[in-house]
């Protein structure tokens, strides 16, 4: 059974890019006579507004897609990130990190012997400062990625598909994983969890079996798989779609309301318009 979702944080207005992967989710869970869910990924307390997810509700109907209730909200389950998180710690491959933004600007702008420090999904790429040290368990919890990494030497199939724009069996690239993602926050200390360790237990928990998001993502889906298999879970079919640029070709963020959904429902344009203004048929 084909299980689709589409996981938006309440944290702003639905525009065009969303549009599109909530419509090609729902288009093809339609066609494979299969499941919708929408889940409300409201981890980051403070930027999640209850308006904001009544909204997402609201487009969502007004664009003809329907999902299954109850909807699942990522702050009701920190229990089971935690979990996870634990398990990891268990397995040896966490460490706890007490560096600020500012610390890790301050250490990668040190001379590098490497060039230029690099970024990756969740902006600069850790530099490893307190891997190795004695962690204040009040502080962030990190992947050490090149143990974790070592875990899955031979063990594991370290493949996944993708269907869609890049489609094809990819295997995950270990030198890009720690270069280009490297040591990522598996619990951020001021919310005990974070979007990846989130995403991959809930995706799990609800059998999704397909994820249809932006190609801005496609590094991100490295990292899940790697915590797929650490954690023993499915890895589902990804599908990612090409983003979504505004007229002067800047990729489309929540904040940029002029190509909100309803900002163009309110000046006429039609379910027809919002699909063939991502390439959807009608
Ligand atoms: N919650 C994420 C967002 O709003 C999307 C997560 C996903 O599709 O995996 O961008």
């Amino acid at each position: 059974m084909t299980i689709e979702r589409f996981a938006p944080s309440p944290t702003g207005l639905l525009h065009l890019g969303h549009a599109y992967s909530a419509l090609t989710a729902f288009d093809a869970a339609q066609a494979a006579n299969g499941r919708f869910l929408v889940r409300i990924e409201d981890i980051d307390g403070p930027r999640c507004r209850p308006e904001f997810t009544d909204a997402i509700y609201e487009d969502l109907t007004w664009l003809g897609i329907e999902w299954e209730r109850p909807v699942l909200f990522q702050s009701k389950r920190m229990a089971a990130y935690d979990a996870a998180v634990k398990r990891l710690t268990e397995m040896g491959l966490t460490y706890h990190c007490s560096c600020t933004r500012r610390d890790i600007a301050a250490a990668l702008s040190a001379p590098q012997e490497g060039g230029e420090p690099a970024f990756g999904p969740d902006g600069a790429i850790y530099p490893g400062t307190c891997r190795g040290r004695k962690g204040n368990v009040e502080d962030a919890v990190r992947l050490d990625m090149r143990k974790a990494l070592a875990t899955l030497d031979g063990s594991k199939d370290l493949s996944y598909t993708e269907i869609g724009m890049d489609a094809g069996v990819k295997v995950l690239d270990k030198t890009a994983l720690i270069e280009q993602c490297g040591d990522i926050v598996l619990a951020r200390k001021d919310i005990g969890t974070s979007y990846h360790v989130a995403v991959v237990v809930d995706d799990a928990y609800q059998k999704v079996t397909h994820v249809t998001r932006g190609v801005d993502m496609a590094s991100a889906t490295q990292i899940h798989v790697v915590l797929q298999r650490l954690l023993d879970l499915p890895t589902p079919t990804y599908r990612h779609h090409r983003l979504i640029r505004d007229d002067t070709g800047k990729r489309l963020a929540k904040r940029h309301d002029a190509l909100a959904i309803r900002a163009l429902r309110d000046q006429g344009w039609s379910v027809k318009d919002i699909r063939a203004a991502v390439t959807l048929s009608a």
